[in-house]
């Protein structure tokens, strides 16, 4: 099946008891059991629920893995993927992640005894110098959040490869639609699917998806023995959203190619940080590990011009956190998703307290360069 049939009719795509064509919310905690130990398909909802399942086999299907796991959120995701880990292990970290993930590793991973070194992994040669004797993973996103960057996945999960070091791609910004690290040498998958693959800010889930048998087997138990698991109701809300993850990729990175042109062009906007710029350093590695540059961008203002009274101003571009849904979201990630940074870690990765940061939603792009102009006119 071709990607965007996948999406509709990939996982599990009928109920096998009753035929729906849209997969039953299975809300029963427990499932009745014939005999005492008879290891049943079905027996507690945290280790397994039939709704949950077939968004995880969807996923796994999307992802070109082998299974996959939903969780409550993807910070959840993130920790169950971290907890494959132990104490005395190092992680090597892109230094571009998500604010959230910052915190996750800072404040509460490091208490539990793992180690981290920050990289910026678009140089492969300070990738390759951070791994130790005992490092067991590389962690990052491409493109990150906020900036864009681009890592060469494959190069990087050649390298870890070679030292017998896991990769693991934060995937949230590209979607499937986009990219598979696994495909490219990554043997873990994890989304944020709160952003594109649930598509209309209306649920919180995360999703971590692997090739490897040992790996899938560990997840399961964590996921289990954690049990930060994605309810019914959620699972359900989320497929429905990825069955339409095709046609709303297409229209989000058509109105972001729009409004790029646009901030290029106008005189306020110093910097934008954008996959498609031609010009951009992470250019030629998007064009050969994506199938298109997604519809985030970031941009810096002209020094003296306003940032926030540029997003307040703004009508139809909602002043929101999160990205990825139908409605054009804006932020500034120094004071919103980003706050979790210290401001002197922040400045030295590149995050300006100027920064603004556009996720492209799918209103007619008219109306949206016009919310932009008169935002601009009023700076
Ligand atoms: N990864 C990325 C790239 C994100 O942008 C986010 C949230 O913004 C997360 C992970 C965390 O996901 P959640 O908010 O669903 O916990």
């Amino acid at each position: 099946m071709k990607f965007n049939t996948k999406l509709i009719h990939g996982g599990i795509s009928e109920d096998s008891t009753t035929g729906a064509v849209s997969i039953p919310i299975y809300r029963s905690s427990t499932f009745h059991q014939h005999k005492v130990g008879g290891a049943p398909k079905w027996e507690y909802a945290r280790t397994g629920n039939p709704t949950r399942a077939a968004l995880e086999q969807l996923m796994a299907d999307l992802e070109q893995g082998t299974a996959g796991f939903a969780f409550s959120s993807g910070s959840a995701a993130i920790h169950a993927v971290f907890s494959l880990f132990s104490a005395g292990d190092h992680i090597v970290v892109g230094n571009d992640v998500y604010g959230g993930t910052f915190r996750l590793i800072n404040q509460v991973l490091k208490r539990f005894g793992l180690t981290f070194t920050v990289v910026d992994t678009r140089n492969l040669a300070a990738t390759s110098a951070a791994i130790q004797s005992n490092t067991k993973a590389i962690y990052l996103e491409t493109p990150t959040n906020p900036l864009l960057r681009i890592s060469d996945i494959q190069a990087i999960a050649k390298l870890a490869q070679k030292q017998g070091v896991r990769t693991i791609v934060d995937n949230t910004f590209a979607t499937p639609y986009n990219q598979n690290p696994l495909v490219l040498g990554a043997d873990i998958v994890v989304h944020s699917a709160t952003k594109y693959l649930g598509g209309h800010s209306d649920v919180v889930a995360g999703l971590a998806v692997t090739n490897d048998n040992k790996i899938a087997e560990q997840l399961a138990f964590l996921q289990n023995s954690i049990g930060s698991v994605l309810g019914p109701d959620d699972s359900w809300l989320l497929q429905r959203g990825i069955k339409t993850l095709g046609v709303r990729m297409r229209v989000h990175q058509e109105n972001a190619q729009i409004i790029y042109q646009y901030l290029a062009n106008n005189a306020k906007v110093a910097k934008i940080y954008y996959p498609g710029n031609p010009a951009g350093d992470g250019y030629a590695i998007a064009k050969k590990q994506m199938n298109g540059f997604g519809a985030m961008l970031s941009f810096e203002l002209q020094p003296g011009l306003d940032p926030k009274k540029f997003v307040e101003s703004l009508q139809i571009v909602d002043l929101a956190e999160s990205l990825g849904g139908v409605e054009s979201l804006i932020e500034i990630p120094a004071v919103m998703t980003h706050g979790a940074i210290p401001r002197e870690i922040r400045l030295e990765n590149g995050i300006q307290d100027e920064l603004i940061r556009l996720s492209v939603g799918l209103e007619d792009s008219a109306d949206l360069l016009a919310d932009l102009q008169q935002a601009f006119a009023q700076i």
